[in-house]
């Protein structure tokens, strides 16, 4: 089978490799698609502090059962899943609150472990799940981003009838204002400065804000919340402005969640965390029910997955896909590798 390769930081190749050999608690996945993650182009660019080379990326995908493990129950050939690529330990207490993202030896399909870039994935049927009627190729692999959203709401005890500021508007901060109003939340604001990315989320009906183009970008977010400052607000960025703006416009007792992923300490506006009682609340990835929320909501029709799903590539141009990313922020949301 055809297997993409990192060997180094901006450098893809690819090589012939045998099929994977089906152990009797595995499945064998016919890779589908795979979506790019920020944190893949990350990793690709050598900026990973944690990612040592080579590695086999994909962590975001969805394919078809194509050979299932003699131990194996629940899953059959032709199934359409995705996987779950965190993987602890299993055995800590972490892991058996199903908090694996917590766990001290968590593995990343995609990371540590060989990602789904390859023709044919063979996997613990653990961490198999199985797409319900109606959702297809290209939203089952964007379970994982969609989960990860899903967590970042649950980390508040109730979002419901909250106002809400969500600061970034690229996948995971879309998906989050989208989770954050399904799970009851009041007003929403979006703040982006990419147009394409309001865009996108005004057709989604949310309210947003080009921070570039208001005099104070706290008052113009209090404004459209008809004039209350946000109960809640999501740093989906990963930038020492959004986060200090998410502090700064936050109402007293206020909860910040930060999602976004820093790759340089922020400055932190302390003295207000603590004047205001704010809470900074840290959000890493999903548990197992996040997972399965993350299902049920694209099985209901209440996210808008598609919408997100910008570019295409062909499996050989994953690199393509790479530079898609990296040269056109201003246009490329979610793009996805296609390999059948
Ligand atoms: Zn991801
Ligand atoms: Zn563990």
């Amino acid at each position: 089978m055809r297997q993409a390769v990192v060997p180094e930081p901006h450098k893809i190749t690819y090589r012939e490799v045998p099929d994977p050999q089906l152990e009797p608690d595995q499945v064998i996945i016919r890779v589908a698609r795979i979506g790019i993650c920020g944190s893949d182009v990350h990793v690709f660019e050598g900026k990973h502090p944690l990612v040592s080379f080579p590695l086999v990326q994909g962590h975001e995908f969805s394919g078809f059962v194509e050979q299932v493990g003699s131990k194996v129950t629940g899953l059959r050939a032709g199934d359409l899943v995705t996987v779950e690529p965190a993987i602890g330990c299993g055995v800590c207490a972490r892991c058996q609150a199903g908090l694996f993202a917590q766990c001290e030896r968590l593995l990343f399909i995609g990371g540590a472990l060989a990602g789904a870039g390859s023709d044919l994935f063979a996997v613990d049927a653990r961490f198999a799940v199985k797409m319900p009627p109606g959702v297809d190729a290209y939203d089952a692999a964007m379970t994982e981003p969609l989960s990860v959203a899903v967590h970042s709401v649950r980390r508040l005890g109730s979002i419901q009838g909250k106002r809400v500021l969500v600061l970034g508007g690229g996948t995971i901060g879309n998906l989050t204002a989208q989770v954050a109003r399904a799970m009851g939340a009041g007003p929403i604001v979006l703040v982006d400065m990419i147009p394409f990315r309001t865009g996108l989320a005004e057709k989604l009906g949310l309210v947003t804000l080009d921070p570039t183009q208001v005099a104070s970008v706290e008052e113009a977010v209090v404004e459209r919340l008809g004039g209350e400052r946000p109960d809640v607000a999501f740093e989906c960025v990963g930038k020492e402005a959004p986060l200090n703006t998410c502090i700064r416009t936050v109402v007293r007792g206020g909860e910040v969640v930060v999602v976004g992923v820093y790759d340089q300490d922020p400055r932190t506006q302390m003295i207000l965390v603590q004047d205001k009682e704010v809470s900074l609340i840290g959000s890493l990835m999903y548990t197992w029910e996040d997972y399965h929320t993350a299902v049920q909501f694209m099985q209901e029709k209440i996210v808008n997955l598609k919408l997100l799903q910008t570019h295409h590539f062909p499996f050989e141009q994953w690199m393509e896909a790479y530079s898609m990313l990296l040269e056109h922020p201003d246009q490329a949301v979610k793009v996805m590798v296609d390999l059948i």
